[in-house]
């Protein structure tokens, strides 16, 4: 216990100074944190586990998080080529930088960051892994990251997922993600070795091909867990009904589901599949990684402030966006957590709003915005406001006249908006189902097209389950060949 207590010290002392962290007693200390939990099945008397820092006010906070921030640009004029030249173009000191400074230093975008991911890469640091977004918006991004980057990320990874009981002893832990999500994958598998777990990487295979793999009995050890794309998610449950599966022919405890926008109607529907198991929703992302959201019970997106800065900013400009007003979330990962690829005040593109007043959840004691409501490049403005990815997908997911994962589009027409949606049949019914599904969900839907081949679609969205892996056999399961007998 004393050593515990030693190691969580000198863990915050470097959450105070920016000083790289002890890896040696990081990873003691969440070894522990796994034993313990492994043995007694939850740990008390930390609820934010080993590296959440201590529960500050938030005049402190801001203070705290202000320091950071200047250490972070500090190392960033003097490591990189994109701040040393945006810093001496604007005249400023990194290292007096106030809350207004900061408030004035324009964001990074993901194109800057596409464009010359070397510019961002500190000259003293020694990366040893280049990850790559799996985006749907564009061109993928690069980021670099060191040894002592990954082995932290790994140690806080398996913090969460133990603490959050994600991950537990025994647990056969099934992957469909992309396989060159560096990042999820090495942090998911080294939390498994932690915890006693195995991790199997089905990838993003035929979805029939990868039912076939999850089902009870079909490997040595019927997997337990599912960490998915919430888009693939969609493509199992699809197929998964199509070819006959239900709860029983899988052991499956719990999906943890993210990467893309998950709505009430796909776990809905997932729960005629796999059961009435536990949904888990993560939201990491490569750039800002170890930054991430936790979802609440309440809707809400926490995120830890001991690795991040973070900021809402309007969507037309660069003020920061009133209470309940949607805007950009933007970023600032933070030391001691990133020494390679440095980004401040990070445009992530993605639309949440800021929320007002005091919070009455269960993580109330961490920051919060609302969840994402979709993409900036897919926000679109009407006479009445702003339409974003999520109304539109909650809307058209609840549908079972509408396969999953939800294929649409949408523009601008006549004021409001013209709505395209892939459907199982162009019926009268369908139709009116869908225009009140949309209008229940506020979308001012002036025009409706519905299509019966996904391929007509004309501005449909690209997701995450059409970044299909090849494999050479799609084995057919005995339900398929049972459904066509
Ligand atoms: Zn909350």
């Amino acid at each position: 216990v004393f050593d515990a207590a030693l190691a969580q010290l000198s863990l915050a002392a470097s959450l105070a100074t920016g000083r790289r962290l002890n890896l040696r007693r990081l990873e003691q200390l969440t070894d522990a944190m796994c034993a313990t939990v492994a043995e007694f099945g939850a740990m008390t008397g930390a609820p934010g586990g080993v590296l959440s820092g201590p529960v500050l006010a938030d005049d402190v906070r801001r203070d705290v998080a202000l320091r950071r921030f200047r250490s972070q640009a500090v190392r960033a004029v003097a490591g990189t080529d994109h701040y040393a030249s945006l810093f001496s173009a604007l005249e400023l000191d990194p290292g007096r930088l106030t809350y207004d400074d900061v408030a004035r230093l324009p964001t990074t975008s993901k194109t800057a960051l596409r464009d010359a991911p070397g510019r961002f890469v500190h000259r003293d640091a020694r990366p040893v892994t280049r990850a790559t977004t799996t985006g749907t918006t564009g061109r993928a991004t690069s980021v670099h990251y060191s040894d002592y980057e990954l082995r932290v990320i790994a140690a806080l990874t398996a913090n969460h997922m133990v603490l959050r009981r994600l991950i537990r002893t025994g647990d056969v832990v099934a992957l469909c993600i992309s396989s060159r999500a560096t990042l999820a994958l090495g942090s998911v598998t080294s939390t498994c070795q932690r915890v006693g777990a195995v991790a199997s990487l089905i990838g993003l295979v035929d979805p029939i091909d990868a039912l076939a793999q999850l089902a009870r009995g079909a490997t040595a050890q019927s997997p337990t867990v599912l960490n998915v794309y919430a888009s693939y998610l969609g493509a199992l449950v699809e197929q998964g009904l199509r070819a006959g599966y239900r709860p029983r022919d899988f052991a499956l405890d719990r999906i943890l589901v993210g990467g893309e926008i998950v709505t009430e109607g796909l776990l809905r529907r997932a729960r005629r599949v796999f059961g009435d198991i536990e949904f888990a929703e993560n939201c990491a992302m490569t750039e800002i990684a170890p930054a991430g959201g936790t979802p609440c019970t309440a809707g809400h997106l926490h995120l830890e402030p001991s690795t991040g800065m973070v900021e809402v900013l309007r969507l037309d400009g660069d003020e920061p966006a009133l209470p309940d007003e949607p805007g950009r979330l933007v970023v600032t990962p933070l030391p001691p957590y990133r020494e390679t690829t440095l980004l401040l005040r990070y445009d992530t593109e993605d639309v949440v709003s800021a929320l007002d007043g005091p919070l009455a959840c269960e993580l109330r004691h961490l920051p919060a915005t609302s969840r994402i409501a979709g993409k900036r490049a897919l926000a679109l403005r009407h006479d009445d406001g702003w339409l974003f990815q999520r109304p539109v997908q909650e809307a058209l997911e609840q549908l079972d006249v509408v396969p999953l994962p939800a294929r649409y589009g949408y523009w601008r027409a006549g004021g409001g908006v013209a709505v395209e949606a892939y459907v199982r049949d162009d019926s009268i019914a369908t139709r009116s189902a869908v225009r009140d599904s949309l209008l229940a969900a506020s979308v001012p839907v002036t025009e409706l097209s519905l299509e019966t081949d996904p391929a007509r679609l004309q501005r449909a969205h690209a997701v995450r389950a059409d970044l299909r892996e090849q494999s050479f056999i799609a084995q057919p399961t005995q339900l398929q060949a049972a459904g066509q007998a």
